[in-house]
């Protein structure tokens, strides 16, 4: 019989084969030091590694497996997808009814396209925008993240509005010569000059960090006065934060949209949508080009109506209960243990930052990872059997798997682990 194989060996021979070891470097342990651990499955609110420990899953693929892993409606939409064929290079009726699930939930979302990452969704929203409004410039908030392409890939220096600098080598300064990186929570000045401003609604890739009151609204105000165009990047919080979307949930409404994770129910698919006006700039109605082999692929478009499917006004109310007694459960934890912590909350999102005061921008953000207690704090609770994600600046995902039971788990566990770094 083969040995049974093990995290440490499997990543080894991950590491002669691909850089780091892993196909997303989100996923390798390198600033929290350690081996990640390799799954071999997933169920509900649990995964597995292969040597076989359980693990209670706060990860959830950062977002999309909000009904838990292998969810049994999904599997069933998928499986029966795959045996029909999983890609064609025509249309299929699937995708135009995940196109009419998404425009029925969002208000004032008139018309999307499927890709397949949510990357290429803020990329595509981005030339769109562009393209409608014949400008160059971007405006992005420093620590939101809008996938890996060129010209979102910038950082900011350390003033107050600076242009971009590229967040990575091999991105080149022409690149991001037209990106401006502003501080979150605060309204910039926006030229005539600019396309669009692009922002997470609830800024959830530096840790969750809830737009200040007025914020969303008054970048609205600023596009309109400027004739740019607002873009809310819901890759995390569409479809997570309530049917429709951080836009339903704060009654401001951008031009365009981009969207990823729960809307794949798993599988590769994202999409960008927005105002009928704008989205027909896109080839091939208008000028702007943009396309995919795979976008709208038939076993995504399975999996993201079969999740879309159990994801009803009663779900968000559910997940939102959960989330917040959760977040309760985890504050008077960390309270109890005397570390010093934030345990902020946005309807069903939900993040803990080793902050005195709540965090608003990127800098507090930073202040936290900084405090150097994370890498300790995870793998803390790794031994515990609760997995979350390998960074500081990740967010926890519990999902509508996750019951009163689990989350009482991942108290408990926070709690201990909170009193060994409190010591
Ligand atoms: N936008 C946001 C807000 C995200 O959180 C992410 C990924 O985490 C992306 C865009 C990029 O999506 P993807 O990793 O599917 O390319």
């Amino acid at each position: 019989m083969a040995e049974p194989t093990t995290n440490e060996a499997l990543y080894a021979r991950a590491c002669a084969v691909t850089p780091g070891g892993v196909n997303s470097p989100v996923r390798a342990f390198r600033s929290v030091g350690g081996t990640p651990y390799f799954v071999a499955r997933g169920e509900g609110p649990w995964v597995w590694d292969v040597e076989g420990r359980r693990y209670l899953d706060l990860v959830q693929s950062y977002g999309p497996a909000i009904h838990g892993h292998a969810h049994p409606r999904i599997v069933e939409a998928v499986q029966a997808a795959a045996g029909e064929g999983s890609t064609f290079g025509a249309p299929t009726e699937r995708e135009v009814l995940l196109a009419e699930e998404i425009t029925g939930r969002v208000h004032g979302c008139e018309q999307v396209r499927l890709v397949s990452s949510g990357t290429e969704a803020c990329m595509s929203a981005v030339r769109v925008a562009r393209g409608a409004t014949g400008r160059s410039r971007v405006v992005l908030f420093e620590g939101c993240y809008h996938g890996h392409s060129d010209g979102l890939l910038a950082g900011g220096g350390s003033g107050v509005a600076t242009l971009g600098l590229p967040a990575s080598a091999g991105v080149p300064a022409a690149a991001v010569a037209d990106t401006l990186v502003v501080p979150y929570n605060t309204v910039p000045e926006i030229g005539e000059d600019v396309a669009c401003v692009i922002v997470e609604p609830v800024a959830a890739n530096m840790g969750l960090v809830p737009p200040a009151p007025g914020f969303l609204q008054g970048l609205r105000d600023a596009c309109d006065a400027a004739g740019a165009l607002l873009i809310f990047d819901e890759v995390i919080t569409g479809f997570r934060l309530a049917r429709g979307g951080a836009s339903a949930f704060y009654g401001v409404t951008p031009d365009l949209w981009c969207f990823g994770k729960v809307i794949g129910g798993g599988l590769p698919l994202a999409a960008f949508g927005g105002r009928r006006d704008v989205m027909e700039q896109l080839a091939p109605l208008g000028p702007v080009y943009q396309a995919g082999t795979l976008s709208g692929n038939p076993l995504a478009t399975a999996a993201g109506l079969a999740s879309l499917a159990m994801l009803d006004d009663g779900a968000y109310e559910e997940l939102g209960a959960r989330v917040a007694r959760l977040a309760a459960g985890l504050a008077s934890a960390l309270a109890a243990a005397g570390l010093t912590a934030q345990v902020p909350v946005v309807g069903t999102l939900v993040g803990v930052f080793f902050a005195g005061e709540p965090v608003t921008d990127y800098a507090g953000a930073k202040a936290s990872a900084d405090t150097g207690l994370f890498p300790a704090f995870m793998h803390g609770l790794l031994q515990r059997g609760v997995a979350v994600a390998p960074g500081a600046y990740e967010i926890l995902f519990p999902g509508l798997a996750h019951g009163d039971a689990e989350l009482d788990l991942v108290v408990d566990a926070v709690g201990a682990v909170a009193k060994e770094l409190a010591a």
